[in-house]
């Protein structure tokens, strides 16, 4: 059974759709179709939203691994205030690996044009499940599966919960709210809650199987010697996530002029393109390949 669940905004501060539908639902109260399911709204970072910024002085969405998680490891020994928060959110959403919670859904957006796509972590029967159910009731969406290491491992706030999935949509400016952004992200999460409704009805055993894109590797930009960039997205890639990308088919064009080109043996889904957030990591973009769940 999936009761007992959290929606959670705010994990990162400048990202303004969730922000803006756990305010909403919070005075308006959640939609009385899901009065059965017990959800909790909750906001998880409130001064970087005053900030309006990503994080005060850590990613607060790669702060709960089970290591950072121990007050007496050697990560335990940050004291930046995203630190802090997640040992908070982890008692209040968890604790991690025997959690009070059933279901965290952790909803975020992105620069990149990606649509509205659901993050699950792991394809263990109730993620297939859900997976489909979102594809059936909301086939506009993209499912990404984040599985290349074990569920627990992962950094990330959802993970505080029995189970957790990120709602992701773009493309939409950071401290900006879209509206259709907005629209998609409320429509995700509340095909979400009426999947945890089958779900416990036990309606979600016969759902057809649903095409999803499985997290491949980040690709860098190109970089001199001296660590400065020598290329930009090229204008054919940027826009287009989850559209394949041929072998031989530009990724960057470089400032001399010349293209450079994705070298390889087969088509790769590239998504999480020109992610403002990424953009001082150097990471262009992240690849997928198409599975079937
Ligand atoms: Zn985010």
């Amino acid at each position: 059974m999936i009761n007992h669940i959290a929606l959670v905004g705010g994990t990162h501060g400048n990202e303004m759709s969730g922000i803006q539908l756990i305010q909403n639902w919070e005075s308006s109260g959640i939609p009385t179709q899901f009065s059965d399911l017990d959800v909790t709204l909750y906001t998880a970072n409130p001064a970087a939203i005053a900030a309006n910024v990503r994080f005060l002085e850590e990613d607060l969405n790669r702060q709960f691994t089970p290591d950072a998680l121990k007050f007496d490891s050697p990560q335990a020994a940050s004291t930046s205030e995203e630190h802090k928060l997640a040992q908070t959110i982890n008692e209040q959403l968890g604790p991690k690996g025997n959690a009070s919670t059933d279901l965290v859904i952790d909803i975020h957006n992105t620069t990149s044009n990606m649509g509205a796509t659901l993050i699950i972590l792991d394809t263990s029967d109730v993620y297939v499940k859900m997976a489909r159910y979102v594809k059936q009731n909301m086939p506009e969406a993209n499912i990404l599966v984040e599985d290349e290491k074990p569920y627990a491992s992962h950094g990330y706030l959802c993970t505080t919960g029995k189970y957790g999935v990120m709602i992701e949509v773009g493309a939409q400016p950071q401290g900006v709210l879209r509206e259709d952004v907005y629209l998609a992200t409320q429509k995700m999460a509340e095909v979400l809650l009426a999947f945890c409704v089958a779900y416990n009805k036990g309606e979600c055993d016969d759902l057809e199987a649903c095409e999803a894109f499985r997290l491949g590797e980040n690709i860098a930009f190109p970089l001199n010697d001296e660590g400065n960039r020598t290329a930009m997205i090229h204008h054919s890639l940027q826009d287009n996530d989850f559209v394949p990308l041929m072998p031989g088919a530009p990724m960057f064009r470089r400032f001399d002029g010349k293209d450079v080109v994705w070298e390889g043996t087969e088509p790769t889904y590239p998504h999480f393109i020109n992610e403002a957030a990424y953009h001082k990591l150097d990471v262009a973009f992240a690849t997928s390949s198409l599975i079937t769940l």
